[in-house]
């Protein structure tokens, strides 16, 4: 299958589970994880209409994406995996959007990089939902002092959350892993109402093998590598 073709498929299995949940397409941003896939790749699934990459790191995305933006206008690029803090520099000039802020000391140095921003970066607060997965934040109290840290640093914003669900075929597992990222923006939201720096409108979860339950579960951002690239060679 091409990447054209992979993505129709999966653009028709979204159309699907937003009929079945009476939501609206247009609430919902399909990204594509390139990670591992070539500047063809992405060039092919940009044709298909592709506008937000996922990277998980630094140094291949910086190499892939060279040059891009300028000749894509539209294009946005988010940092999907851990950011070490000496790569903290690159990814400010790189990225759009960190999605996987997951620990207090990469907040402080993410806050360091840019005294004056003409638009402040945007983060996404991981939290940790699932077992095996180790990354994000382990609960509601670590992300209320995220947060507290994040309005610190004028450079920076926060535009919602971000988890991965456990690798499983159980989807009352991975439901309920969907379930306490919302039920944490419903807390966040009333602790710190949006305003000019914080907002808690994106909610980023679902990937290959559990976007439909995401969708139902009230993701706005799906993070699709598999399904739209194919399999990921090592
Ligand atoms: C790799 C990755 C994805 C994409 O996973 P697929 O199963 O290939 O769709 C999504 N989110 C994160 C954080 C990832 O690391």
């Amino acid at each position: 299958m091409s990447v054209t073709g992979n993505i129709e498929r999966t653009e028709e299995k979204i159309q699907r589970a937003c009929e079945a949940s009476g939501r609206k397409r247009e609430e919902i941003t399909l990204l594509g994880v390139s990670k591992f896939h070539g500047r063809e790749a992405v060039e092919e699934a940009w044709r298909g209409g592709i506008r937000c990459f996922g990277e998980s790191r630094v140094q291949e995305g910086a190499e892939k994406f060279s040059g891009f933006r300028e000749t894509h206008p539209g294009f946005a690029l988010h940092m999907i995996g851990t950011l070490q803090r000496n790569k903290v520099k690159a990814a400010f000039s790189l990225f759009d959007c960190i999605q996987s802020v997951d620990r207090d000391d990469l907040i402080r140095e993410l806050g360091k990089h840019r005294e004056k921003p003409e638009r402040p970066l945007e983060l996404l607060l991981e939290l940790h939902t699932g077992e095996e997965s180790k990354s994000g934040f382990p609960g509601l109290e670590d992300l209320y002092r995220a947060l507290d840290l994040i309005l610190a640093y004028p450079c920076l914003s926060v535009r919602g959350l971000m988890t991965m669900a456990p690798f499983t075929q159980d989807r009352g597992l991975i439901r309920s892993s969907f379930r306490q990222l919302k039920t944490a923006q419903r807390e966040l939201e009333k602790r710190f109402p949006s305003d000019g720096r914080t907002s808690w409108a994106c909610i980023s979860m679902g990937m290959s093998n559990d976007f439909e339950t995401a969708i139902e579960e009230g993701s706005t951002l799906l993070r699709i590598g598999t399904a739209i690239f194919g399999e990921r060679l090592p």
